[in-house]
């Protein structure tokens, strides 16, 4: 470039371009990075893979003095510092894998202002040490990413982000970022008030993500629901398959092997090296898939990743959306197919019964898997109603499964009060609960050995549903566990009435059903070859 144009060139977009290599600045970037450099806070919410990072490396690299960045993602702080090392940038992180003597060079090299960017894990700055050390470097600005740590109310809580907020008061004058890729209404004004940014400038890109197609399908045999997937839409693509245990990880990838598609574990039970190097070949290699827990993904940034399949329910929208977010980022048409049934809902609501933790943190937990129930139950576009949720609006996109095969809904009040009825002769004439089974069977009126042990086919309700079929029960009842009309206790998932039942029994209350389209989605709609 001229020396001209190198004169007209904002300091941060000669860093951008000269350090990292980029051309130019994308969607609010510039505006972000220009505003700390003036010594502004800021409040960021991006997506997954809408380049958040550079939103406070670049000006860590402008302005004066170390960047610090606060970040709860401990495993990828290696990575990270490697990344911005190979480019140059003299990066360095203190945290809990470290011994005392890689402590200590990282320490010095801050004090020294050999620095450019400091990684920290949150629960440094809750030793004193720590903050001693930080008092006597320069410190050009604080980085908060993953923000919505912070928020009690959110998918990802960790106590101690809640410390943050003494980040102001210890240093008043150095600016502030935070950035997050999950924020409802909600937890961005919590993000704001726990933090003390009632002076940062907020940022909301658009959490719209055009390219991909949005589809769940009704869980019937997974692993051939899978494998049809990839072999009609996806052959020899590179994707990612999220189950909910480790052994069906394994189960999956091996399942998927035999089937002689390219496949891979990843887990948090299988060693590191083995992790390591499963990850750098999903990156490096093309076509491969990853059969992984939620463990995998923390920062994967493959731009081809041209499918995310879920074979469990996620437990939270944030999650799901974050997940299936990995899909497409080079802009090419990509899929999020998830196969659900009645079997996540209670196996999950069974989780948050058990799970540790006070009555509050149930609630949540609770609210977040009603909200991903309602996304999977909806007869409106997916992509909107994802959107809604993070308070952004948006028309039917035409791409996803509901909006290409509009699902019927139908008035399922009738058969809600027979199978609530049947909950409650159960419990009422026998002391007897019983899982969606055997009820579903007395429905029906089969006579299984079950059923006649417990003289079953002499209770008044046996043989009353006989007018749907099974697999129509099965989704009353997943649908009725969705909206909390009916719940599932102890270990063998019995089926108990809640709160709302009543009403559904007493007729005060429709029950507006959906029925699943008899045909699938297409592929999605531009195609790539
Ligand atoms: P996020 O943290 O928001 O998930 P990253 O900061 O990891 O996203 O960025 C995602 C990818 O986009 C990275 O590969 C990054 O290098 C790339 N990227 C970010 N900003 C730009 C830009 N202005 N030009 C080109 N690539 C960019
Ligand atoms: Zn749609």
């Amino acid at each position: 470039p001229d020396l001209a144009e190198q004169a007209t060139r904002s300091p941060a977009l000669e860093t951008l371009q000269r350090v990292f290599g980029y051309d130019a600045f994308r969607g609010d970037q510039a505006e972000i990075v220009e505003h700390v450099i003036s010594g502004g806070d800021a409040l960021v919410l991006m997506p997954t893979g809408g380049g958040k990072s550079l939103c406070y490396q670049i000006p860590a690299l402008v302005r004066p003095g170390v960047g610090v960045v606060i970040s709860p993602l401990i495993a990828l702080m290696q990575d990270q510092v490697d990344a911005l090392r190979n480019v140059g940038v003299r990066a360095g992180f203190l945290n809990s894998t470290q011994d005392f003597a890689q402590r200590q060079e990282v320490e010095d090299a801050f004090v020294a202002g050999e620095l450019d960017l400091l990684y920290l894990a949150p629960e440094r700055l809750s030793v004193e040490s720590t903050v001693r050390l930080l008092d006597r470097g320069k410190i050009a600005l604080f980085a908060i990413d993953e923000a919505h740590c912070v928020s009690q109310w959110g998918h990802d809580f960790r106590p101690d982000y809640l410390m943050l907020s003494s980040l102001h008061e210890r240093w008043p004058d150095v600016p502030r970022i935070a950035l997050t890729a999950t924020a409802t209404e909600a937890t961005h004004k919590e993000i704001s008030q726990r933090l003390g940014l009632d002076n940062a400038k907020h940022f909301v890109a658009s959490f719209d993500r055009p390219n991909i197609q949005y589809r769940i399908v009704p869980k019937n045999s997974p692993q051939k629901q899978l494998l049809e997937l990839l072999r009609t839409e996806h052959q020899g693509d590179a994707g990612i398959v999220y189950c909910l245990s480790r052994a069906s990880v394994e189960k999956t990838a091996d399942f998927l092997v035999q089937n002689g598609i390219p496949a891979l574990p990843y887990h948090a039970g299988l060693d590191k090296s083995t992790r390591a190097k499963n990850q750098s070949r999903f990156l490096r290699e093309e076509g491969l898939v990853v059969v992984a827990t939620i463990a995998f993904g923390m920062g994967i940034d493959k731009p081809d990743v041209r499918f995310v399949a879920h074979l469990d329910l996620p437990k939270s929208v944030e999650g799901y959306y974050q997940e299936t977010g990995r899909a497409g980022r080079d802009g090419q048409p990509s899929t999020a197919w998830l196969a659900y049934g009645l079997q996540d809902v209670m196996q999950l609501r069974k989780m948050i019964d058990k799970s540790e933790g006070d009555e509050m943190h149930r609630r949540l937990q609770a609210r977040h898997l009603n909200a991903m129930l309602a996304l999977c139950e909806t007869v409106e576009c997916r992509r909107t109603q994802i959107l809604a949720y993070f308070g952004q609006s948006g028309q039917p996109c035409g791409n996803c499964d509901t909006c290409q095969t509009p699902p019927e809904r139908w008035d399922g009040t009738i058969p809600a009060q027979k199978l609530l009825s049947t909950v409650v002769r159960l419990r009422n004439e026998r002391r007897q609960s019983f899982g969606a089974g055997q009820i579903i069977d007395i429905l029906l009126g089969k006579t299984t050995p079950k059923v006649t042990q417990f003289q079953h086919d002499t209770l008044k309700v046996f043989g009353i549903g006989t007018e749907l079929r099974e697999p129509e029960w099965r989704a009353v009842v997943r649908q009725l566990l969705a909206r909390n009309l009916l719940a599932v206790e102890g270990d063998y998932g019995s089926l108990v009435l809640t709160e709302g039942s009543a009403a559904v029994l007493n007729g005060s209350q429709e029950v507006q059903l959906r029925r699943e389209p008899e045909r699938p989605a297409r592929a999605p709609r531009t195609s790539r070859r």
